[in-house]
């Protein structure tokens, strides 16, 4: 073991030389290397932690790096789970990283959990955290859930063996729509305040000093416009559909919320004159529209839809052509609107400025 490497860590008597062990010994799973997970590996790649599993599906964007901090702007495109391991293992080369460019579903999720100890829920998406705290309890594997949404931060750790499973607090999915990241929006920093804290709960779980106290079965919950702070007790709910099953019997399911974008169906410029009375709709936020916009569009911001989707509800049986500045928004604005019912939608490739440019 390198021990100047680790020398700021195990100078500490909770963790001394054995807790150091105890970190090279341990194996991992982070599952999302997005805004909790960049900092969560971060952290536990730099505190020697063994064996670390980086799962995520998805590539670089640039609206990632405000808050996915091991990617840098020529990442952009690249595979999440590789880039983030390449630049992990930069990092600490003493470490085994294993990465998983795949999405986590209900055929794999068994597996790859199989060969880790702790998981880390770093994901955004009620259908992952539910089949990873499904999986979890079937295999009896703790997991370090954290959540953010706005300006509100959650971090838990879930153990159904000792206490309560995700699934005791949230039976269900919650009903309507539920907005991600890319869709609600979130400051950089609050992400890593809650990735950070997942680090620090696995690596109490993974030392194990009797001084230390993880939040095992408790719900820690913080509100960064304050800063106010709470710490919830879960109770376990002795009928909970998982955690009261025997292990054996659980059947781990998932509905891939990707499903949804699936649908949207982009349109190039050229094709729009074949669409019978098309509604432009622009989802760009107000500067955007006043700096200039296609006539006769209807302006209606993607922010505006967040908050109050039913305004847009007057234009459920029209044909809808949505556009933004380039194309990524107004596909976001699509699958949202595809999730609230509506069918005959299109998002328009390349945006208002292949509009521009196809007029000029
Ligand atoms: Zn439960």
């Amino acid at each position: 073991m390198n021990s100047a490497r680790y020398s700021r860590q195990t100078i500490l008597p909770e963790m001394g030389t054995e807790g150091q062990m105890r970190l090279a010994a341990a194996r991992l799973l982070v599952v999302g290397a997005g805004g909790l997970g960049c900092p969560a590996l971060q952290y536990l790649a730099a505190a020697g932690v063994g064996t670390i599993g980086i799962i995520d599906h998805d590539r670089v964007d640039i609206s990632n790096l405000q808050r996915q901090i091991l990617f840098a702007t020529a990442d952009a495109g690249k595979p999440k789970a590789q880039t983030a391991r390449a630049r992990l293992q930069d990092l600490n080369p003493d470490i085994t990283l294993h990465a998983f460019d795949t999405e986590l579903n209900d055929r794999n999720a068994q597996e790859i959990f199989s060969a880790y100890d702790i998981v880390l829920d770093c994901t955004d998406n009620f259908p992952a955290k539910f089949l990873i705290n499904d999986m979890a309890v079937k295999l009896g594997k703790p997991v370090v859930y954290g959540a953010i949404q706005g300006f509100e931060g959650q971090v838990a750790i879930f153990d159904a063996a000792h206490g309560p499973c995700y699934r005791c607090l949230h039976p269900q999915p919650p009903r309507g729509l539920v907005l991600n990241c890319a869709e609600a929006g979130v400051i950089g920093a609050l992400a890593g305040m809650i990735g950070a804290m997942q680090a620090m709960e696995a690596i109490k779980l993974i030392v194990g000093h009797e001084s230390f106290s993880p939040l095992k079965g408790k719900l820690f919950l913080m509100d960064v416009k304050t800063m106010d702070t709470q710490t919830i007790i879960i109770p376990k709910n002795h009928d909970c559909a998982i955690c009261s099953r025997p292990q054996a019997e659980i059947v781990p399911q998932y509905a891939s919320p990707v499903c949804f974008s699936a649908e949207v169906r982009d349109i190039e410029i050229a094709a729009l004159g074949a669409l019978q009375e098309c509604l432009m709709i622009d989802v760009r936020e107000q500067e955007e529209w006043d700096q200039g916009h296609i006539p006769d569009a209807l302006h209606l911001a993607l922010s505006i839809l967040h908050h109050d989707p039913e305004v847009f509800s007057p234009y459920r049986h029209r044909t809808c052509v949505l556009y933004c500045q380039r194309g990524a928004r107004s596909r976001k604005a699509a699958e949202i609107l595809l999730r609230a019912g509506f069918s005959d939608l299109y998002s328009l490739k390349g945006g208002y400025d292949a509009w521009s440019s196809a007029k000029a």
